[in-house]
């Protein structure tokens, strides 16, 4: 065999190599430009333009979040009371490159009323989502609960800097360091309801989900009361997403309802 017979296969096949290298490369290079994110060019401002299915997060008029203003919102003391039933299991976390989030196997229940919700997941967002009054704080947890007819009943807890909060130290402390499957954390456990404020007053309005594609399905129920995290937990979790908070969107006439 001459020496040329061998080179030009291996030519050929190392020049179609460099091509699915290449046209692979590219795949990815646009899939990561079609991706959202919360900064620059395929920031907020542009979710609707990344993808059709998106396009809510620019024409909705029932966007998610809002400032929750005191002054403006009606007071409703017949609203009925929220309950929780979220049980303790054993701790498994998801960093999905946007935030922090623990899915929750069956049985973990929130009713408000009559209706009856079950908890998918929670995870969390810096600075908070919601405002009171003009103010955010520096995180809020979202508590992702599906009701029996498909929609969301999401509640919001907003987290402000002061003690250190045990009860997320298992999980503040094993944060997966890069965007991953979900992951086992031997050992931990997790029960939201060592975390939940201890006063169930809150504010409840029609929104959407707070990315994309900002469907407008969610019943929100954002607590009144806020939880502590220390300045180290929340470090811990800006390393990782630094903001991953949607702007503030505007009421366009809904109503806000206050439990108090
Ligand atoms: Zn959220």
């Amino acid at each position: 065999m001459s020496i040329n017979k061998l080179f030009i296969p291996f030519a050929v096949t190392s020049f179609f190599a460099f091509l699915c290298m290449n046209s692979a490369a590219s795949a990815e290079a646009a899939h990561e430009a079609a991706h959202w994110s919360y900064f620059g060019e395929n920031g907020p401002a542009n979710w609707a333009k990344l993808d059709k299915a998106n396009i809510v997060c620019s024409s909705g008029k029932k966007q998610s979040p809002i400032d929750l203003i005191e002054k403006n919102v009606n007071h409703n003391k017949s609203l009925p009371k929220i309950d929780f039933s979220y049980l303790e299991v054993p701790l498994k976390v998801l960093n999905n490159g946007h935030t922090i989030q623990v899915n929750y196997p069956k049985g973990s229940m929130v009713m408000v009323g009559d209706t009856k919700a079950e908890l998918l997941q929670f995870h969390f967002h810096t600075p908070s989502e919601h405002a009171f009054d003009g103010k955010r704080t520096a995180m809020e947890v979202h508590f992702v609960n599906k009701k029996e007819d498909g929609s969301l009943l999401v509640v919001g807890v907003l987290m402000k800097k002061g003690k250190e909060n045990k009860s997320l130290a298992g999980l503040f402390n094993n944060f997966p360091k890069k965007e991953g499957p979900e992951s086992v954390v031997s050992g931990e456990k997790i029960n939201p309801m060592n975390f939940l404020p201890k006063d169930d007053e809150y504010y409840t309005y029609q929104g959407s989900l707070t990315t994309p594609g900002c469907a407008e399905i969610v019943s929100w129920y954002v607590m009144k009361d806020k939880i502590e995290v220390s300045s180290d937990q929340i470090k811990k979790f800006k390393k990782l997403f630094p903001m991953d908070a949607r702007p503030l969107q505007a009421l366009n006439g809904r109503v806000v309802e206050e439990k108090d």
